[in-house]
Protein backbone atom coordinates (compact mmCIF):
# COMPACT_ATOMS: atom_id res chain seq x y z
CA UNK A 1 0.00 0.00 0.00
CA UNK A 2 1.38 3.02 -1.07
CA UNK A 3 0.09 6.35 1.14
CA UNK A 4 0.28 9.66 -0.30
CA UNK A 5 -1.43 13.40 0.17
CA UNK A 6 -4.05 14.53 -1.95
CA UNK A 7 -5.12 18.37 -2.68
CA UNK A 8 -7.55 19.59 -5.29
CA UNK A 9 -6.39 22.64 -6.57
CA UNK A 10 -8.46 25.83 -7.72
CA UNK A 11 -5.97 27.53 -9.57
CA UNK A 12 -2.70 27.01 -11.61
CA UNK A 13 -1.14 28.70 -9.27
CA UNK A 14 -2.56 27.31 -5.94
CA UNK A 15 -1.78 23.87 -7.87
CA UNK A 16 2.29 25.15 -8.89
CA UNK A 17 2.65 26.17 -5.11
CA UNK A 18 1.57 22.83 -3.64
CA UNK A 19 3.06 20.94 -5.54
CA UNK A 20 6.52 22.59 -5.19
CA UNK A 21 6.05 21.78 -1.32
CA UNK A 22 7.53 18.18 -2.01
CA UNK A 23 9.81 16.87 -3.84
CA UNK A 24 8.19 13.93 -5.30
CA UNK A 25 4.91 15.02 -6.13
CA UNK A 26 2.73 15.20 -9.48
CA UNK A 27 -0.12 16.99 -11.29
CA UNK A 28 -2.75 14.69 -12.22
CA UNK A 29 -5.59 15.37 -15.01
CA UNK A 30 -7.00 12.39 -17.16
CA UNK A 31 -4.55 10.11 -14.91
CA UNK A 32 -4.22 7.99 -18.39
CA UNK A 33 -0.57 7.41 -18.06
CA UNK A 34 0.04 8.27 -14.30
CA UNK A 35 -1.92 6.00 -13.28
CA UNK A 36 -0.31 2.95 -15.21
CA UNK A 37 3.07 3.53 -14.42
CA UNK A 38 1.85 4.06 -10.72
CA UNK A 39 0.59 0.44 -10.71
CA UNK A 40 3.60 -1.05 -12.36
CA UNK A 41 5.21 0.43 -9.52
CA UNK A 42 7.46 3.11 -11.31
CA UNK A 43 6.60 6.20 -9.85
CA UNK A 44 6.22 7.32 -5.80
CA UNK A 45 4.33 10.39 -5.38
CA UNK A 46 3.94 11.61 -1.80
CA UNK A 47 1.44 14.26 -3.12
CA UNK A 48 -0.76 14.12 -5.95
CA UNK A 49 -1.97 17.71 -7.12
CA UNK A 50 -5.34 17.23 -8.63
CA UNK A 51 -6.41 19.81 -11.34
CA UNK A 52 -9.03 18.98 -13.18
CA UNK A 53 -10.62 21.83 -11.31
CA UNK A 54 -8.61 24.93 -13.35
CA UNK A 55 -11.25 26.64 -15.16
CA UNK A 56 -9.04 28.55 -17.16
CA UNK A 57 -7.50 25.46 -19.09
CA UNK A 58 -10.68 23.76 -20.00
CA UNK A 59 -11.25 26.04 -22.83
CA UNK A 60 -10.51 25.84 -26.75
CA UNK A 61 -10.73 29.83 -27.74
CA UNK A 62 -9.42 31.92 -30.58
CA UNK A 63 -6.66 34.17 -30.38
CA UNK A 64 -5.97 37.68 -31.18
CA UNK A 65 -3.79 36.93 -33.94
CA UNK A 66 -5.77 34.58 -35.43
CA UNK A 67 -4.65 31.31 -33.98
CA UNK A 68 -6.40 28.66 -31.21
CA UNK A 69 -5.34 28.29 -28.18
CA UNK A 70 -6.04 24.30 -26.49
CA UNK A 71 -6.43 24.63 -22.73
CA UNK A 72 -4.27 22.00 -21.02
CA UNK A 73 -7.46 20.22 -20.04
CA UNK A 74 -9.47 19.98 -22.59
CA UNK A 75 -9.37 16.26 -23.94
CA UNK A 76 -7.89 15.02 -26.40
CA UNK A 77 -12.06 13.71 -27.58
CA UNK A 78 -13.04 17.26 -27.44
CA UNK A 79 -9.84 18.80 -29.44
CA UNK A 80 -9.99 16.38 -32.13
CA UNK A 81 -13.72 16.69 -32.86
CA UNK A 82 -14.33 20.54 -32.40
CA UNK A 83 -15.40 22.22 -35.36
CA UNK A 84 -12.61 24.74 -35.11
CA UNK A 85 -10.09 22.01 -35.03
CA UNK A 86 -11.66 19.99 -37.69
CA UNK A 87 -11.99 22.90 -40.14
CA UNK A 88 -8.53 24.72 -39.40
CA UNK A 89 -6.35 22.35 -37.89
CA UNK A 90 -7.38 18.91 -39.73
CA UNK A 91 -4.19 17.30 -39.52
CA UNK A 92 -4.47 17.16 -35.28
CA UNK A 93 -7.59 15.95 -35.54
CA UNK A 94 -6.79 13.14 -37.52
CA UNK A 95 -3.37 12.27 -35.30
CA UNK A 96 -5.34 12.40 -32.12
CA UNK A 97 -7.52 10.13 -34.17
CA UNK A 98 -5.13 7.80 -34.68
CA UNK A 99 -3.89 7.11 -31.28
CA UNK A 100 -5.26 5.00 -28.07
CA UNK A 101 -8.49 4.00 -27.54
CA UNK A 102 -12.25 6.49 -27.63
CA UNK A 103 -11.76 5.84 -24.15
CA UNK A 104 -8.76 6.92 -23.25
CA UNK A 105 -9.11 10.02 -25.50
CA UNK A 106 -12.50 10.91 -23.63
CA UNK A 107 -9.98 11.11 -20.07
CA UNK A 108 -6.87 11.93 -21.77
CA UNK A 109 -5.96 16.07 -21.34
CA UNK A 110 -4.13 18.25 -24.28
CA UNK A 111 -1.60 18.57 -21.69
CA UNK A 112 -0.93 14.90 -20.44
CA UNK A 113 -0.70 14.13 -23.59
CA UNK A 114 2.66 15.92 -24.37
CA UNK A 115 3.75 14.17 -20.72
CA UNK A 116 3.41 10.49 -21.60
CA UNK A 117 6.13 7.98 -21.13
CA UNK A 118 7.84 6.11 -23.31
CA UNK A 119 6.65 2.46 -24.17
CA UNK A 120 9.94 1.04 -24.05
CA UNK A 121 9.10 -2.91 -22.86
CA UNK A 122 12.08 -2.57 -20.47
CA UNK A 123 10.94 0.76 -18.59
CA UNK A 124 8.20 -0.69 -17.26
CA UNK A 125 9.85 -3.76 -16.50
CA UNK A 126 11.21 -3.07 -12.76
CA UNK A 127 13.35 -5.97 -13.08
CA UNK A 128 15.46 -4.48 -16.31
CA UNK A 129 18.15 -2.28 -16.33
CA UNK A 130 16.93 0.95 -17.86
CA UNK A 131 18.56 4.22 -17.79
CA UNK A 132 15.36 6.44 -18.06
CA UNK A 133 13.90 4.35 -14.89
CA UNK A 134 17.09 4.43 -13.13
CA UNK A 135 19.73 6.36 -13.65
CA UNK A 136 23.22 4.67 -15.08
CA UNK A 137 21.33 1.00 -14.64
CA UNK A 138 22.10 0.75 -18.60
CA UNK A 139 19.95 0.22 -21.48
CA UNK A 140 18.15 -3.49 -21.65
CA UNK A 141 17.20 -2.55 -24.89
CA UNK A 142 19.82 -1.90 -26.58
CA UNK A 143 21.01 -5.16 -26.81
CA UNK A 144 17.56 -6.32 -26.18
CA UNK A 145 14.29 -6.66 -28.40
CA UNK A 146 14.15 -3.42 -29.84
CA UNK A 147 11.71 -3.21 -32.54
CA UNK A 148 9.65 -0.47 -31.56
CA UNK A 149 12.62 2.05 -30.97
CA UNK A 150 14.78 4.68 -32.37
CA UNK A 151 16.17 4.95 -35.75
CA UNK A 152 17.05 8.89 -35.28
CA UNK A 153 18.19 10.92 -32.10
CA UNK A 154 19.15 7.69 -29.76
CA UNK A 155 22.30 7.60 -27.67
CA UNK A 156 24.38 5.23 -25.87
CA UNK A 157 22.09 5.35 -22.92
CA UNK A 158 18.21 5.34 -24.46
CA UNK A 159 16.89 4.14 -27.99
CA UNK A 160 13.17 4.94 -26.60
CA UNK A 161 10.78 6.60 -28.34
CA UNK A 162 7.98 9.18 -27.49
CA UNK A 163 4.94 7.38 -28.39
CA UNK A 164 2.09 10.51 -28.79
CA UNK A 165 0.49 11.08 -32.37
CA UNK A 166 -0.89 14.20 -31.35
CA UNK A 167 2.70 15.59 -30.77
CA UNK A 168 4.25 14.73 -34.16
CA UNK A 169 0.68 16.96 -35.67
CA UNK A 170 1.56 19.77 -32.94
CA UNK A 171 4.98 19.29 -34.12
CA UNK A 172 3.93 20.02 -37.46
CA UNK A 173 2.19 22.66 -36.65
CA UNK A 174 5.24 24.44 -35.08
CA UNK A 175 2.76 24.65 -31.49
CA UNK A 176 4.26 26.54 -28.65
CA UNK A 177 3.62 24.97 -25.56
CA UNK A 178 2.70 27.94 -22.42
CA UNK A 179 3.62 26.68 -18.87
CA UNK A 180 3.20 28.38 -15.39
CA UNK A 181 5.71 27.79 -12.42
CA UNK A 182 7.22 28.77 -9.67
CA UNK A 183 9.77 31.03 -11.47
CA UNK A 184 6.39 32.50 -13.38
CA UNK A 185 5.15 31.76 -16.48
CA UNK A 186 6.81 31.00 -20.18
CA UNK A 187 6.53 30.05 -23.20
CA UNK A 188 8.64 26.86 -25.06
CA UNK A 189 8.41 26.43 -29.02
CA UNK A 190 7.54 22.82 -29.88
CA UNK A 191 10.66 21.94 -31.09
CA UNK A 192 12.49 22.58 -28.02
CA UNK A 193 9.46 20.87 -25.20
CA UNK A 194 10.68 17.49 -26.04
CA UNK A 195 14.69 16.37 -25.88
CA UNK A 196 16.54 13.61 -27.02
CA UNK A 197 18.50 11.50 -24.29
CA UNK A 198 21.64 12.15 -24.33
CA UNK A 199 23.39 11.36 -21.34
CA UNK A 200 19.79 12.37 -19.37
CA UNK A 201 17.48 9.67 -20.94
CA UNK A 202 15.65 10.26 -17.46
CA UNK A 203 14.23 13.68 -18.89
CA UNK A 204 11.78 13.53 -21.30
CA UNK A 205 11.35 17.12 -21.92
CA UNK A 206 12.64 20.43 -21.12
CA UNK A 207 10.09 21.43 -18.35
CA UNK A 208 11.38 22.04 -14.85
CA UNK A 209 10.02 20.28 -11.62
CA UNK A 210 7.21 22.05 -10.44
CA UNK A 211 6.07 23.56 -13.97
CA UNK A 212 2.47 23.39 -15.20
CA UNK A 213 1.75 23.46 -18.84
CA UNK A 214 -1.39 25.28 -19.11
CA UNK A 215 -2.46 25.43 -22.58
CA UNK A 216 -0.70 25.03 -26.19
CA UNK A 217 -1.02 27.17 -28.89
CA UNK A 218 -1.68 26.89 -32.78
CA UNK A 219 -0.20 29.25 -35.03
CA UNK A 220 -2.39 30.51 -37.98
CA UNK A 221 -0.88 28.14 -40.30
CA UNK A 222 -3.28 25.10 -40.19
CA UNK A 223 -2.89 23.04 -43.86
CA UNK A 224 -6.11 22.69 -43.37
CA UNK A 225 -6.22 22.42 -47.98
CA UNK A 226 -3.44 19.71 -47.89
CA UNK A 227 -2.53 17.84 -45.16
CA UNK A 228 -1.74 13.87 -44.13
CA UNK A 229 -1.36 12.05 -40.98
CA UNK A 230 -0.26 8.00 -41.91
CA UNK A 231 -0.34 6.03 -38.82
CA UNK A 232 1.57 2.64 -39.73
CA UNK A 233 1.92 0.28 -36.64
CA UNK A 234 1.41 -3.92 -35.90
CA UNK A 235 -2.25 -3.61 -36.03
CA UNK A 236 -4.63 -1.58 -37.07
CA UNK A 237 -6.38 0.16 -33.67
CA UNK A 238 -5.03 0.76 -29.91
CA UNK A 239 -1.18 0.16 -30.82
CA UNK A 240 1.72 2.49 -31.12
CA UNK A 241 3.06 3.92 -33.94
CA UNK A 242 6.51 1.86 -35.35
CA UNK A 243 6.61 4.90 -37.77
CA UNK A 244 3.91 8.07 -38.04
CA UNK A 245 4.25 11.04 -40.41
CA UNK A 246 2.32 14.36 -40.32
CA UNK A 247 2.42 16.43 -43.41
CA UNK A 248 1.10 19.70 -44.35
CA UNK A 249 1.34 21.20 -47.60
CA UNK A 250 0.86 24.81 -49.44
CA UNK A 251 0.39 24.61 -52.94
CA UNK A 252 0.50 26.88 -55.96
CA UNK A 253 -1.09 24.99 -58.81
CA UNK A 254 1.19 21.62 -57.93
CA UNK A 255 4.62 23.54 -57.01
CA UNK A 256 4.80 23.07 -52.93
CA UNK A 257 5.33 26.87 -51.38
CA UNK A 258 5.83 25.63 -47.99
CA UNK A 259 5.90 21.68 -46.47
CA UNK A 260 6.09 20.77 -43.01
CA UNK A 261 7.25 16.82 -42.34
CA UNK A 262 7.41 15.63 -38.57
CA UNK A 263 8.09 11.66 -37.79
CA UNK A 264 6.27 9.37 -35.05
CA UNK A 265 7.83 6.29 -33.29
CA UNK A 266 11.01 6.54 -34.95
CA UNK A 267 13.05 9.49 -31.64
CA UNK A 268 12.88 10.40 -28.22
CA UNK A 269 11.18 13.32 -29.81
CA UNK A 270 9.19 14.46 -32.74
CA UNK A 271 11.33 14.22 -35.51
CA UNK A 272 10.88 17.32 -37.80
CA UNK A 273 13.77 18.18 -40.06
CA UNK A 274 13.72 22.02 -41.23
CA UNK A 275 15.93 21.00 -44.11
CA UNK A 276 14.09 19.04 -45.64
CA UNK A 277 10.93 21.11 -45.49
CA UNK A 278 13.32 24.21 -47.26
CA UNK A 279 14.58 21.48 -49.90
CA UNK A 280 10.83 21.03 -50.97
CA UNK A 281 10.11 24.47 -51.51
CA UNK A 282 9.30 26.01 -54.97
CA UNK A 283 9.28 22.05 -56.42
CA UNK A 284 6.20 20.43 -57.47
CA UNK A 285 4.81 17.75 -55.24
CA UNK A 286 6.17 14.42 -56.79
CA UNK A 287 7.10 10.91 -55.24
CA UNK A 288 10.74 12.08 -56.29
CA UNK A 289 10.41 15.17 -54.87
CA UNK A 290 9.25 13.69 -51.45
CA UNK A 291 12.08 10.94 -51.81
CA UNK A 292 14.43 13.39 -51.76
CA UNK A 293 13.04 14.72 -48.51
CA UNK A 294 13.11 11.96 -46.85
CA UNK A 295 16.92 11.28 -48.02
CA UNK A 296 17.37 14.69 -46.14
CA UNK A 297 15.48 13.12 -43.06
CA UNK A 298 16.57 10.50 -42.74
CA UNK A 299 20.44 11.44 -42.94
CA UNK A 300 22.43 9.38 -39.80
CA UNK A 301 19.85 6.81 -39.34
CA UNK A 302 20.72 4.00 -37.45
CA UNK A 303 18.92 0.70 -36.65
CA UNK A 304 19.43 -1.73 -34.19
CA UNK A 305 18.83 -5.86 -34.33
CA UNK A 306 15.13 -5.70 -34.76
CA UNK A 307 14.38 -2.37 -36.34
CA UNK A 308 16.22 -1.57 -39.12
CA UNK A 309 13.26 -1.76 -41.04
CA UNK A 310 12.17 1.13 -39.98
CA UNK A 311 14.64 2.91 -41.92
CA UNK A 312 13.09 2.06 -45.29
CA UNK A 313 9.73 2.10 -43.96
CA UNK A 314 9.62 5.90 -42.97
CA UNK A 315 11.08 6.91 -45.96
CA UNK A 316 8.10 5.11 -47.93
CA UNK A 317 5.63 6.72 -45.26
CA UNK A 318 7.36 9.87 -46.07
CA UNK A 319 6.98 9.53 -49.41
CA UNK A 320 2.86 8.46 -49.74
CA UNK A 321 2.00 10.74 -47.39
CA UNK A 322 2.93 13.22 -49.05
CA UNK A 323 1.14 12.20 -52.17
CA UNK A 324 -1.46 11.81 -49.12
CA UNK A 325 -1.45 15.60 -48.57
CA UNK A 326 -2.85 16.39 -52.32
CA UNK A 327 -5.58 14.60 -51.74
CA UNK A 328 -7.23 15.57 -48.20
CA UNK A 329 -10.44 13.15 -49.16
CA UNK A 330 -8.41 10.12 -49.00
CA UNK A 331 -8.22 11.06 -45.08
CA UNK A 332 -11.75 10.03 -44.37
CA UNK A 333 -11.86 6.65 -42.47
CA UNK A 334 -11.78 4.02 -44.71
CA UNK A 335 -10.44 5.78 -47.94
CA UNK A 336 -7.54 4.08 -50.02
CA UNK A 337 -6.03 7.19 -52.39
CA UNK A 338 -4.79 5.73 -55.84
CA UNK A 339 -1.23 7.22 -55.51
FE1 LIG B 1 15.15 2.34 -20.62
FE2 LIG B 1 15.46 3.91 -22.74
FE3 LIG B 1 16.77 1.65 -22.65
FE4 LIG B 1 14.12 1.59 -22.89
S1 LIG B 1 15.55 2.38 -24.39
S2 LIG B 1 15.40 0.31 -21.55
S3 LIG B 1 13.53 3.43 -21.74
S4 LIG B 1 17.03 3.38 -21.25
Amino acid sequence: MNSFAFLRAETASEAVKALNTKAQAAFIAGGTNLIDIWKYNLTHPELLVDINRLADCRAIIEKADGGLRLGALVTNADTAYHPLIESRYPLLSKAILAGASAQIRNMATDGGNLLQRTRCYYFYDANAPCNKRVSGSGCAAINGYNRIHAILGASEHCIAVFPSDMCVALAALAAVVNVTGPNGDRNIAFADFHRLPGDQPERDNNLQYGELITSIDLPVKGFEQNYSYLKLRDRQSYAFALVSVATGLELDGDVITEARIALGGVAHKPWRAKEAEELLKGKPATPENFAKAAAVILQGAKGYKHNSFKIELAKRAIIRNGMMALHPQSQRPGAQPSL
